[in-house]
């Protein structure tokens, strides 16, 4: 989608922070970390929001949420724990309109959230 931001990430038009890049799912530094690790993993595919998943990108999910496990590992916090948040709609905080999972760890988190 032309005026996403994380499309624009996926092609190159806005610089991020990558961490882990294939042929379907993309994981960058958030702009504003809200914990010493704080990593959104996406999609390369624009899926506005989770509430919004058709039946065929319900694997592409599982595979999502696969590598966000594995990112977590990679970033140390494979024995301390993560917190793997997804926000949906407005009432979700969901602030940008492309799916995506945020990786947050290296502090305890408290729960629950505001
Ligand atoms: P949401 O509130 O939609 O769940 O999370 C969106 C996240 O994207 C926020 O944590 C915000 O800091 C991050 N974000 C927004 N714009 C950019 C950007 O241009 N680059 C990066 N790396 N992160 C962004
Ligand atoms: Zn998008």
């Amino acid at each position: 989608m032309s005026d996403c931001i994380f499309c624009k990430i996926v092609n190159g038009d806005i610089p991020a922070k990558k961490v882990y890049e294939d042929d379907e799912l993309l994981a960058f530094h958030d702009i504003n970390p809200a914990a010493p690790v704080h990593c959104l993993v996406i999609p390369k595919k624009h899926i506005p929001s989770l509430l919004k998943l058709e039946p065929e990108d319900v694997p592409l999910v599982g595979r999502l949420l696969n590598r966000a496990r594995e990112l977590a590992k990679d970033r140390g916090c494979g024995e301390k724990g993560a917190r793997f948040v997804i926000n949906a709609g407005s009432d979700g905080g969901q602030t940008v309109d492309h799916l995506h999972v945020h990786v947050l760890g290296g502090r305890a988190l408290v729960w629950p959230p505001g």
